[in-house]
């Protein structure tokens, strides 16, 4: 078992457990790096808060591809609250069977992120691509540019051709166990760098054992990670920590320095 102190869950839903603010407090306690994305703009102030007080957890201000029907309205939200924050998420796009009916909304809401992302620069957005990776990269390649803030593709399961392409865009991974079920996926996972690589739960939409799992559960991550390249969980956790130190650069946020 590998020590939770240090690792990365760079997607997990705090404030979706039954206690937020226990939820926060674990994060903060297990010492995982934690990005609580939200799924409307409404949960970004409480989310904020509660963040600022830790040195491990950092909120991101998002408009679930999910949510975009009902919530597009908030908009305005988002953007009011933009400048207060350097994380972004989770926006995306969702194709699958139960939401392709508001594609085009959602793809006039990520272009507008997207945009608004562009013109502030720096931004680091954790990004939902479920049945829609070539139209996520679409927009990636025409309102991202590299320069102006940097994507992190959340439990991408496109082909390796649409990784590759995501690569040369610049986009980094974050891996979660469920993932990791399925050959074709493992396959894809397998032949990104290891330098692109971050973690996630997406807790608690994931489940480890048969509770909804929780941050400090990015070790199975880190297990499976290290099991697949090979290298000890301990190789896999350090690469994980630079890459966010890398994402990051010249970030004021998380500092994992340690
Ligand atoms: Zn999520």
């Amino acid at each position: 078992m590998v020590t939770t102190k240090g690792l990365v869950d760079f997607h997990c839903h705090l404030d979706l457990y039954p206690d937020h603010q226990v939820a926060v407090q674990e994060a903060e306690n297990a010492g995982v790096f934690t990005l609580a994305v939200t799924t409307t703009p409404r949960a970004w102030p409480r989310n904020h808060e509660l963040a600022q007080r830790t040195r491990h957890v950092r909120a991101a201000l998002g408009l679930h591809p999910q949510l975009v029907a009902e919530r597009a309205g908030e908009l305005d939200l988002w953007d009011r609250y933009l400048s207060e924050t350097r994380y972004v998420g989770e926006v995306g796009l969702d194709a699958g069977p139960r939401f392709y009916k508001s594609i085009d909304i959602q793809k006039r809401v990520f272009q507008h992120v997207l945009q608004r992302c562009a013109e502030a620069g720096g931004k680091v957005i954790t990004v939902h691509s479920v049945r829609a990776a070539k139209i996520v990269l679409d927009h990636i390649e025409s309102y991202l540019p590299p320069a102006r803030g940097k994507v992190v593709l959340h439990w991408f399961t496109g082909t390796k051709a649409e990784a590759t392409r995501a690569l040369e865009l610049g986009c980094y991974f974050s891996i979660n166990a469920a993932m990791l079920d399925t050959p074709r996926h493992v396959a894809m996972v397998t032949a990104l760098p290891l330098n692109k690589l971050l973690t996630e739960t997406d807790g608690p939409f994931t489940k480890t054992g048969l509770r909804p799992s929780r941050p400090e559960d990015v070790t199975v991550v880190v297990e499976l990670l290290s099991r697949l390249h090979n290298v000890l969980p301990a190789t896999i956790a350090e690469t994980v920590r630079c890459n966010l130190r890398s994402l990051l650069d010249h970030g004021e946020q998380i500092s994992p320095s340690a």
